[in-house]
This record gives C-alpha cells, sequence and structure tokens, in this order.
C-alpha cells in the first residue's frame, strides 16, 4: 500500500507548532486538513471525515456555507477592518441591535471582543466595577460551579471547576473564588444557600453555563436550577451572568438556553457559534440597569476594556449572515430532527461494556463511560472509521452542524457503536 506523502508545509512547520491539551512528546502527530465542506473534511492525503464536533461547537451551519462565504467576501473588499475606539461601523451596529433584539428582557448593550474567555473576562470586570462605581469596594469576588468550565485565561480558570477541570495544576496562581454545587436537589441546595449566606457579601455575581456545562463533561441540568439561581441573585442583590458560549445559537434546542427556563440574566456571554464558525469574535451584553452604572461624570467609572480587534468589521459581517441563515432556515427544526435520530441511535450503546449513562439535548449527543484509559487510541479508532469525534475525560461526544445529512449523522453515530461495541 502506498500513502501519499505527507506536504512540505506540514513536515517543515510541524517542528514549530504548539498544540492545544496536547502531550506533545507522546501525542499521535496532527492530521492535515487541506478543505473543509458542509460536514466534512478533507486531509493532505485524500481521506474525508464526517465532523461530529463542528470544529468545537463554532460551524452550525457547515462549513463553507455559500451565504456567509458572499457576506464575508464583500465585506472584505470594502473594510475588513478599522479600529472601534471612537469610531463605529454599519457591521457591529447592525449586529448588536440584531442581538439584543434576540435576547430576553433589556440585555440591551453589547461589547465586543474576540475570543470567549475574554467575553466572560469582560463579564467579571463589569460585574466587579459595577459594585465599585456604586461605592461598594468589597464584593468582587465570583461564585461559579462544580462541572463548569469558562475559559482558559487566568482570570477565567479561577471561576471552572477546581477538582474535575484541567486547570488544577495552576491552582496557587489563580484568584481564589467560591466554586458551589448547582442547587439539583436537597443536599446541593442547601450547600449552594449555605455559601451564598456566607459570601453574598463579597461576591460581584454568580456565573454559570445554562442547561449544559459543556467542556465540564457535558453535564446537564433542568431549567429550574436557572430559575432558582435568578431568584438567589436577586434575594441577595448580585449580578447573574450567563455563559452562553457553547449554548447560544440553537444548540439546545431553543435559540438561547436561557429561555428554556425563562429568565433574564443580567449579563451574557457569547462566542463559538456566532459568526457561523468563521470568524473570531465575542460579545458581552448587559441589561440597561448595568450599562447605567457605569455613567457618571465620573471618567473612572467608564469600562476600562479595548481589544485590538474588538467588533472586527469582518467577523461581525459573518455573524450578520450567520444570523441571517437562522432567520431564513429551519434551524431549530433541524435540530430538534438532530436530536430524535442522536436519541434514537446513541440509546442502544446503553448496553455497550464500560458505558454508564446516554443523554441528549438538542444537537448534543453524549455517551458517558466509566473511564476512557486511552483517549488517543480510541481517537484513532473513529478516524479509522471515517470520522472525527474527539472523546475527552471519560465522554464521547457529537456536536454536529445542524445541517449535516441524515446519512452523515448515521455514520456518526454507527462509528461510535462500533468502536465501543468491538
Ligand atoms: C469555549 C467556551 C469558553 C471559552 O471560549 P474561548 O473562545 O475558547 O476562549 C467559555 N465558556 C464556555 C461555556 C465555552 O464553551
Amino acid at each position: 500500500m502506498t500513502t501519499s506523502p505527507l506536504p512540505a508545509w506540514y513536515q517543515q512547520g510541524c517542528g514549530h507548532i504548539w498544540l492545544p491539551y496536547s502531550q506533545m512528546q507522546t501525542a499521535s502527530p496532527p492530521l492535515a486538513a487541506v478543505r473543509t465542506q458542509g460536514s466534512r473534511i478533507t486531509l493532505a492525503d485524500g481521506r474525508e471525515l464526517v465532523d461530529g464536533v463542528a470544529a468545537w461547537w463554532t460551524a452550525c451551519h457547515g462549513y463553507n456555507h455559500p451565504h456567509i462565504r458572499e457576506v464575508a467576501t464583500a465585506q472584505l473588499a470594502t473594510m475588513p477592518h478599522v479600529m472601534f475606539g471612537g469610531m463605529v461601523h454599519e457591521p457591529a451596529l447592525t449586529l448588536a441591535q440584531r442581538l439584543c433584539a434576540r435576547l430576553p428582557g433589556d440585555l440591551e448593550r453589547v461589547f465586543f471582543s474576540d475570543s470567549g474567555s475574554v467575553a466572560v473576562e469582560v463579564a467579571m470586570k463589569m460585574a466587579i466595577q459595577y459594585r465599585l462605581n456604586k461605592g461598594e469596594t468589597g464584593r468582587t469576588r465570583m461564585l461559579a460551579f462544580k462541572g463548569g468550565y469558562h475559559g482558559d485565561t487566568l482570570g477565567t480558570m479561577a471561576i471552572c471547576d477546581p477538582e474535575e477541570g484541567m486547570h488544577h495544576l495552576y491552582g496557587s496562581a489563580l484568584a481564589r473564588q467560591v466554586i458551589a454545587p448547582l442547587p439539583q436537589d436537597e443536599a446541593s441546595s442547601r450547600e449552594f444557600h449555605a455559601l451564598l449566606e456566607r459570601h453574598a457579601h463579597e461576591l460581584a455575581a454568580i456565573l454559570v453555563e445554562p442547561l449544559v456545562q459543556g467542556a465540564g463533561g457535558m453535564l446537564f441540568h433542568a431549567p429550574e436550577v436557572l430559575r432558582i439561581l435568578r431568584a438567589a441573585a436577586d434575594r441577595y442583590d448580585i449580578l447573574l451572568i450567563v455563559d452562553e458560549i457553547f449554548t447560544g445559537f440553537g444548540r439546545t434546542g431553543t435559540f438561547f438556553a436561557c429561555e428554556q427556563a425563562g429568565i433574564v440574566p443580567d449579563i451574557v456571554a457569547l462566542s463559538k457559534a456566532l459568526t457561523g464558525g468563521t470568524m473570531a469574535l465575542a460579545a458581552t451584553i448587559a441589561r440597561r440597569h448595568v450599562f447605567e452604572a457605569f455613567l457618571s461624570d465620573n471618567p473612572e467609572h467608564a469600562l476600562m476594556h479595548g481589544p485590538t480587534f474588538m467588533a472586527n468589521p469582518l467577523a461581525c459581517a459573518c455573524a450578520n449572515a450567520s444570523l441571517d441563515l437562522f432567520e431564513s432556515q429551519p434551524r431549530l427544526q433541524q435540530v430538534a430532527a438532530i436530536n430524535a435520530v442522536l436519541t434514537e441511535q446513541l440509546e442502544p450503546c446503553r448496553s455497550l461494556p464500560g458505558v454508564v449513562d446516554v443523554r441528549t439535548l438538542g444537537a448534543i449527543g453524549v455517551v458517558e463511560m466509566q473511564a476512557i484509559t486511552d483517549p488517543e487510541a480510541l481517537r484513532q479508532r473513529f478516524i479509522a472509521q471515517g470520522v472525527w469525534i474527539r472523546p475527552f475525560r471519560n465522554i464521547i461526544y457529537l456536536t454536529p452542524a445542524f445541517t449535516i445529512s441524515e446519512a452523515e449523522l448515521h455514520k456518526l453515530t454507527g462509528a461510535i457503536r462500533t468502536v465501543l461495541g468491538g
């Protein structure tokens, strides 16, 4: 058997690249991707993989959607970028207005940035300065949840799950935040409320991923939990920050996950599928009362943050094009149809060796294992099946594009059943 030689750029560049979450000494060499289309990734050697991950949950319309490409091409020709300090442009203002129209309540002020972690950092800075601007100096800490994930920067690592998270190694370098169990049953509710009683006087905000804790292990909770958090935040006068970076844009079956609980957060963070998986962009959206706490004749009451590539016009144009597709295409029906297939096709995994749970929500399908001892080997077996599935920790999951074909979806679920069964 002949294998086509790896391209020169791969051979010459691989020794100079540092990959994420990867033990570079032992990890198998990365794949060389050369083209994407729909739910397919083409490799340099000609192999084609069906993508079960949608580029880390971002490519909700599939790759290379012609509408996004068209809008991006036009924007590229007129104004790929301009600074956002003291200057605004149509793509950003249109996008801000459209996002606010979609969000519940008076979430009406958008601060743009370029990654999810930074959007969460900005939300935390807003919450801290909200108190400072009101003359309260002692309320700078955050309450976040076990199983949670909010990013990889030093500020956001401190609000990730301290034990399960990949960040425990940095322990002593991180701010000490309050980490509570999600109030889901009697015992966890008691602990949550006890922690609040003890810490409310020093808390600026409660942060939560609504309905699904994604990178923490695809853990689901009921909408009721969000209503409990909203009520607790109101009772203790703490801001509620909802991190919809993974769940936003239809992934859980509604446009935003918080809709399912009927709550209005004080601040929302968005990124991942915001541009349909094409450009790096994030947004932090605040309610009116949050924004108003920054209005004063004191210059120090202004929000002191400003990423260089903030509100990049090309990225904003792509996000507007993505919203066009949510308006013109039956995306939420597609999510419901994907859920039906995932539920039916993954359910048989329950009886396979080592499987402890199978669960689905919207376009998310999860097979939870007792343990995955050799994730690297498992990944290779999926690649051999012609699918791109990235197990992490003890879970194997699918988060496909909403435009995936039924045959492609069956290929993904079939690969999981084959690999786990044999
Ligand atoms: C991915 C993710 C982040 C971090 O986003 P980056 O763009 O990787 O910085 C934050 N919160 C949630 C819920 C995420 O899924």
